[in-house]
Formats: structure tokens, C-alpha cells, sequence
């Protein structure tokens, strides 16, 4: 019998495996965002006309690639981030099969543009359904402009199955918005047939948050954090009164990559119980960092499915750090709650919520919802105020402003200091007063935690290393501490019979003696073991950042004053101090002009 098995060509191929990876417009804008956030870009464009069906297009500042990557990059399992099989198992980057780019190139019309920072001249590429057009060089800004045309027009059967335009638009702000979610600091711009629909500043991730979702939803996040060795979780959820009636703002991701997962939203929701109006649904963006070797991430890219090695676990640790959260959030001071609105003392109109630490098994009765009094608290507004004005003036993607220290103090702050201790402020609808120490840690505090997970940190070397003693408990303690202390930027080394050398402090302390710093940080670690609910690292960063702050006591100036209140409210949490004290109180001007009246 005569042979009848033939090779499909590379473009057939091509095109069957095209099928599982794009399926649609926003298969493309996931494929294509997540390259340009591996390749380290911090501004991206997303360009959509005709829900994607006509074009998609993704300019970005990344690395860029050379002449030969830029051809290179189609080919099938091209992929510069798998060397060799053990890359497969852990999954850093977003993308890591080297077929996205292939199988778009199979079924549209593709043009790269991309430039690397060594080359003057870039490289163009145009490619059609596997096929090479042309390659020439070309001046191009660094970065990659990849422009994906006419998806499909060489499948009609599959063109003809997209969606309305209603429809498609709705899948790519969906995808634009899970990938903006995940990189607060990297600056989107998503423009839909000419018409900017967004426009993210990088920042953190509240505000990131606030810029997608509305400034409304800033005063409804409260904050959750809970640390194990094996897990992180953090992000933030919504208050149950903020509940919405539809599901759709609920995120989970999983070492930075969104995932769908019915069991996760039932041990949320579960944590909601009883505070939660019926057939609602609360506001989440959760980040679950996890080992690797402990997850089965489902590799097909069009599936967002996961499975853990130990799903009980993650369960119980996810339910219970959102009820840790909101027990610690939704507890009702007395003072906000339990008093009239309307009386004079001006304690009662602190608009805040405290966030006390709260004993986890009290967390039931603090699921109390009190419908009325929590509507008059939720009307006040300074928060939400204050926070736009420090927006408006704070504009975080400009890399001019970012050392914020070196800002001229805005006019519209005029700050002022009393007692040496608290810094008074004008908002819009009244004023604030805050406490420069408490306010200090709080800064200091995320940014110590930040530092922790990023490792980015900066030395200075001691002209004269400093070496101390401690007793054998105390040196034990810090020598548990040492790896996530020098991860701070500091160069403690042990040197035999409970003493330390101490080669090197973090550059950007401010205000300390660093003679004594360590041994103050000791002390102020004792005392933060007696704060239950911190994690290891929460407790070195709050005792570090309590040793290492302003005190009360310390005049500033009004520079100083400016720098402290634009850092204090770019802070995921700008209302307590690790310790759980307030940073700040507002005073509104009605009730101000009440309490002069008799
Ligand atoms: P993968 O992302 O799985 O490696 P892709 O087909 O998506 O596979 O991309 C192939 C390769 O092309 C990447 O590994 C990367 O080296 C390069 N590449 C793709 N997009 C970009 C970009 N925007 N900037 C720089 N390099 C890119
Ligand atoms: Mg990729």
C-alpha cells in the first residue's frame, strides 16, 4: 500500500495550535500585555479598533529584541524564558510555552516594530499567516510595537464565530484590567477606537484599584494581609455594606497570574457570612503567592485552573485572613458608631475607621452590621477628599516627583505643626491632624515590607564597623532574624559567642543613631511580640520602622511636612500605625461650626 501519512505544513500547524491559544481579540491582548510585561516595560499602550477584530496593538518600553529575536520570535516554541526543563516548573514569567506569537502569526496579519537600548536602529517585521513579507531596519523608539491586524481573515469560519463588537470590547477590558491589576506600578493606557477608556498612572495597588474601579470605592477597601511560610496572602476586599448585586469585581490571582477558582470564592465568601445582604457580592482583588512546588497551575493558557497540593489549606488560610481583615476593619469604635453624630465633642467626628488590633476570636461579634449609623459613616467624605487632592498633586508616573522629599510644599496643604508632635492640615472639608510619629512608622512600615518582598534595597557601608553583644535568648532571636535584616539593606554578620559586626545600614535611614539602632530594634522587637496577628516579617518591619522614625518632639519643617503627608497617603493603609494607633483624624467643618453655636 502506498504511504499516506503527510507533514502538515508549519502554516497548517501553525494555525490548529493557533486555535487553543487565541480564540478571540482578548486571547491576543493577554498574549500580548503579558510580553511586554515580561519584557520589563513600565508604560504600556493597548490600542483596540473594531473590538480588536480589525486591529490590536501594544506599544511598550521593554527590553526591545534584536534583528534576529524579532524574526526568531514567531517561530513555534521560540521563547527566550525556558532554557531548560526545570524553568517549566517554575512559573515566573507570565508566558512561557514560545507559541503565542506563532500562533498569532498563523492567523492574522502581524507588524513588529522593536528596538533594543544598544541599537540605534530597530528592526520591522511584517508576517502574514506564517509567511515572512518583509524585514527591514527602521527607526523605531526601545520597546516593541506590535500591531495584530484582521485576526482570523484567513479563517473565516473562525472570524465569522466572534462575537458583537459589544461583546468582544467587554473580554478585552476584562483581560486589560485582571494584567492592570496584577502590575500596579507598570503605567497602562488602554484606547478604544480613538477614545481613551483608561489612562493608570503606575502606583500601588489601592491606587490602582481606585483608578479602575472609581474613587468611590476607596473608602470600601480594606486591607488583608496574612503571612505563612508557605502562603501570602494580601490585596484587598470590600466592605460587606459595598456589596454589589452583580458578580465581576472579584479577582484572585496566584503568584501574580488570574485565576478562576470556585473553591477560592467560596472560602471568601464564606468569611463574609452573615454580614453579607443577600444575593451580593463583595469587591476582591486577592494576591495568593505560594510555593511553586505546591500548585499544578493547568499550563493551557486559555484556562485560568489551579490546583494545590493542599486545598484545605489555602481554604482555611484565605477564609481566615479575610476575617482577620475584616473583624480588624469593620470593628465599630464606639466613638464613631455608639455616639450621635450630632453632638459636639469633636472626637466623634474622626470619620476613620480604627484599625485596632482585634483578638481573632472576637471576630464574630464584630460582624455586626449596623445599617443606619453606617450609612451616616459611609456619607463622610474627607477621606475620600483628601485622598484626591493628594492625587491631584502627587502625580506618581512622573519620575520627577518621585523622590517626594525634594517637592516644594503645595500651597493647598498648608501644614503646620503643634507641640512638636502633630501636624495640622486643610482638606477641603475640613482639616486633619496628624501624628507625625505614628504617621512615620506607617510609611516606613510598607515601605520596609515592600523592601522584604522585592529584595531592592540600597547599602551604606559603615566607615567603621560596630560590633555588639547580646545575651544568648536575644542574640538567638536576632540571629532568626538575620536573613530578612540584611534583606533591608542592612550587613549584620554573627561573629562567634552571641556578638555582631555590624558592616552596613540601609541607605535611605533617616533620623537614626546607628549606633544604637540595632539594639533599639531589639527592644522594640520585644515589645512587638506581645502584638498578636503580625507575621515574622510584619513584626521586624513595624519594630524596625518604630526605632527608625520620626519622634514626637522633632520639629519640621514645612518641606518635611509636605514630604511626610504625600508619602502617608500613598500608603495601602494611611489610617494606623503598624502598632494598630491611629495616623491621622479629620475634623469636618459642619461639625466646626456646631460647636461654636450654644
Ligand atoms: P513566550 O512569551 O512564551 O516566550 P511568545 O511567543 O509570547 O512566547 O514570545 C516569544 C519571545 O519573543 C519571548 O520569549 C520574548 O523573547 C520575545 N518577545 C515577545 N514579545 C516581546 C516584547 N514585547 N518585547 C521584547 N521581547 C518580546
Ligand atoms: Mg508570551
Amino acid at each position: 500500500m502506498q504511504d499516506i501519512i503527510q507533514l502538515l505544513p508549519d502554516a497548517i500547524s501553525n494555525q490548529i495550535a493557533a486555535g487553543e491559544v487565541i480564540q478571540r481579540p482578548s486571547s491576543l491582548v493577554k498574549e500580548l500585555l503579558e510580553n511586554s510585561i515580561d519584557a520589563g516595560s513600565d508604560y504600556i499602550r493597548l490600542v483596540i479598533k473594531d473590538a480588536g477584530k480589525a486591529l490590536v496593538q501594544v506599544i511598550d518600553n521593554g527590553k526591545g529584541m534584536t534583528e534576529t529575536d524579532a524574526r526568531l520570535c514567531f517561530e513555534k516554541h521560540a521563547t527566550s524564558k525556558i532554557k531548560d526543563i526545570n524553568d517549566l516548573f517554575s512559573i515566573k514569567t507570565m508566558g512561557f510555552r514560545g507559541e503565542a506569537l506563532a500562533s498569532i502569526a498563523a492567523v492574522a496579519q502581524v507588524n513588529l516594530k522593536t528596538r533594543t537600548p544598544d541599537n540605534e536602529l530597530g528592526t520591522t517585521i511584517d508576517i502574514e499567516a506564517s509567511e515572512v513579507k518583509k524585514q527591514e531596519a527602521v527607526s523605531t523608539p526601545q520597546g516593541t510595537i506590535i500591531s495584530v491586524k484582521n485576526l482570523f481573515y484567513n479563517i473565516p469560519a473562525r472570524r465569522n464565530f466572534l462575537k458583537s463588537n459589544a461583546v468582544e470590547t467587554r473580554h478585552i477590558v476584562e483581560e486589560f484590567i485582571r494584567i492592570a491589576l496584577a502590575h500596579p506600578g507598570v503605567s497602562f493606557v488602554l484606547e478604544n477606537n480613538d477614545f481613551e477608556m483608561y489612562h493608570l498612572k503606575s502606583g500601588n495597588l489601592r491606587q490602582r484599584i481606585v483608578a479602575l474601579f472609581g474613587d468611590k470605592i476607596n473608602n470600601q477597601l480594606v486591607p488583608v494581609e496574612e503571612e505563612s511560610e508557605k502562603l501570602h496572602v494580601y490585596g484587598f476586599v470590600g466592605k460587606p455594606e459595598a456589596a454589589k448585586k452583580t458578580r465581576g469585581e472579584q479577582f484572585i490571582f496566584i503568584n501574580n497570574r488570574f485565576i478562576k477558582s470556585a473553591y477560592l470564592n467560596h472560602a471568601i465568601n464564606r468569611a463574609y457570612e452573615d454580614i453579607l445582604p443577600k444575593e451580593t457580592y463583595p469587591f476582591y482583588a486577592l494576591f495568593i503567592d505560594i510555593d511553586t512546588n505546591l500548585i499544578d497551575i493547568n499550563v493551557h493558557p486559555s484556562k485560568q485552573e489551579i490546583k494545590f497540593e493542599d486545598e484545605r489549606l489555602v481554604y482555611t488560610f484565605i477564609n481566615a485572613g479575610i476575617r482577620h481583615s475584616l473583624g480588624r476593619y469593620s470593628i465599630t469604635p464606639s466613638l464613631d458608631f455608639n455616639q450621635d453624630v450630632d453632638t459636639n465633642n469633636w472626637e466623634a467626628f474622626s470619620s476613620l475607621p480604627s484599625s485596632k488590633p482585634v483578638v481573632e476570636n472576637h471576630a464574630d461579634k464584630i460582624f455586626v452590621v449596623k445599617p443606619d449609623k453606617t450609612d451616616k459613616f459611609q456619607q463622610r467624605k474627607e477621606w475620600q477628599e483628601l485622598y484626591q487632592i493628594m492625587q491631584s498633586d502627587v502625580d506618581v508616573s512622573d519620575e520627577e516627583n518621585s523622590p517626594l522629599i525634594e517637592k516644594e510644599p503645595q500651597e493647598i496643604y498648608n501644614p503646620v505643626q503643634i507641640h512638636q508632635r502633630y501636624i495640622i492640615t486643610q482638606i477641603k472639608s475640613g482639616f486633619v491632624v496628624i501624628d507625625q510619629q505614628a504617621a512615620h512608622q506607617r510609611i516606613l512600615f510598607e515601605e520596609y515590607m515592600s523592601k522584604l518582598k522585592t529584595q531592592h534595597n540600597s547599602k551604606q557601608i559603615q566607615l567603621f564597623p560596630k560590633s555588639m553583644e547580646f545575651n544568648p535568648a536575644d542574640a538567638a532571636v536576632l540571629t532568626e532574624l538575620l536573613a530578612d535584616i540584611n534583606a533591608l539593606g542592612f550587613d549584620l554578620q554573627p561573629f562567634g559567642n552571641n556578638a555582631f559586626v555590624l558592616h552596613a545600614t540601609p541607605a535611605d535611614l533617616e533620623n537614626v543613631n546607628e549606633n544604637n539602632l540595632i539594639e533599639e530594634f531589639m527592644e522594640q522587637y520585644k515589645n512587638h511580640q506581645q502584638l498578636t496577628g503580625l507575621s515574622k516579617r510584619e513584626r521586624l518591619a513595624s519594630s524596625l520602622a518604630a526605632s527608625a522614625s520620626i519622634k514626637s518632639g522633632k520639629k519640621l519643617s514645612a518641606k518635611e511636612m509636605a514630604s511626610l503627608i504625600d508619602r502617608l497617603f500613598a500608603c495601602e493603609n494611611p489610617y494606623a500605625a503598624p502598632n494598630g494607633n491611629k495616623t491621622f483624624v479629620s475634623f469636618d467643618n459642619d461639625s466646626l461650626e456646631k460647636s461654636f453655636k450654644n
